[in-house]
């Protein structure tokens, strides 16, 4: 009988060993899965900018007499594109690092209204035609103690973002700061299309693109805000219900509130 409940008990054993061998098996699949998919969106995306360096770079190799200002015309576009590779390099470099925990963090005290200020002119400066920008007060006298760099590194992208996507004919980015409950709050929103709902979320993905005719990077500037938000201890989500594109930064506790 002994003998019987024992034999009961290790196939038990054995039938749950199974089931984690199973469940560990088919996770390292699906890692195998994404690892190929995202190899070959990388793949995908080195290839468009190093076919048209190479194809200007043998014309200007191979054809005599091009006027000058062909010339300039074709090294420039080699030039965009070679600043685009290493752009998109730089943004693969730094996910990995973010993905990874390997980064580490520089935490200072500073206002919040230099890094909106900072990231603002750095996102807009030789830009034509750049945003407008429109602020609430509440910045000026808000204390934060987070990896500045880092926080204003998320700002650039989603000024730069707004600047580039917001079509409208005198486009306008409104960036409004509130303080709840311990939380700082950043929303900013431009007077562009948006983003239809069914992409909210999907934005915040590797490589995610709403529209692909649009002249946009490679779709990692958002992944790396969200990276870069949850190593922070916050956050940066879609904020539905505006009519142009909006986005909200929320920064934790330990932010201080200056005296006014
Ligand atoms: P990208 O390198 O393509 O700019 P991002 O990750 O920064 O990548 O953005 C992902 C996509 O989200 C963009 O390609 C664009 O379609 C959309 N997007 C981002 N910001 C805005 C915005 N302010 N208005 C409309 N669409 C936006």
């Amino acid at each position: 009988m002994e003998y019987s409940s024992q034999l009961e008990a290790k196939s038990a054993e054995l039938s749950r060993t199974a089931h984690k061998l199973r469940d560990a098996n088919e996770k390292l699949t699906q890692i195998s899965l994404q690892k190929d998919a995202f190899l070959s969106q990388i793949s995908h995306e080195l290839r468009t900018p190093m076919t048209s360096i190479r194809a200007f770079s043998e014309i200007l190799r191979d054809t005599d007499g091009l006027a000058v200002a062909e010339k300039t015309r074709y090294a420039a576009i080699i030039h965009d594109e070679a600043m685009r590779l290493t752009r998109l390099l730089n943004d693969l470099l730094d996910l990995s690092v973010l993905e990874n925990g390997q980064v580490s963090l520089n935490v200072t005290e500073g206002m919040l209204v230099d890094v909106i200020d900072r990231a603002s002119s750095t996102a807009l400066t030789g830009t034509a035609n750049p945003l407008k920008l429109r602020r609430n007060r509440a910045a000026e006298r808000i204390a934060i103690r987070t990896d500045l760099d880092r926080l204003t590194q998320v700002f650039i992208n989603l000024i730069a973002n707004a600047q580039k996507y917001c079509e409208a004919h005198e486009p306008t980015l409104s960036i409004s700061v509130h303080d709840v409950g311990g939380q700082v709050v950043v929303d900013l929103v431009d007077n562009g299309k948006g983003i239809p709902l069914h992409s909210q979320k999907m934005v915040f993905e590797k490589f995610a693109r709403v529209s692909a005719e649009k002249a946009g990077g490679a779709g990692l500037g958002l992944a790396i805000c969200r990276e870069i938000m949850q190593r922070l201890g916050g956050n940066v989500t879609y904020l539905p219900g505006q009519e142009g594109g909006a986005f909200r930064v929320s920064l934790p506790l330990g932010l201080e509130i200056a005296a006014q």
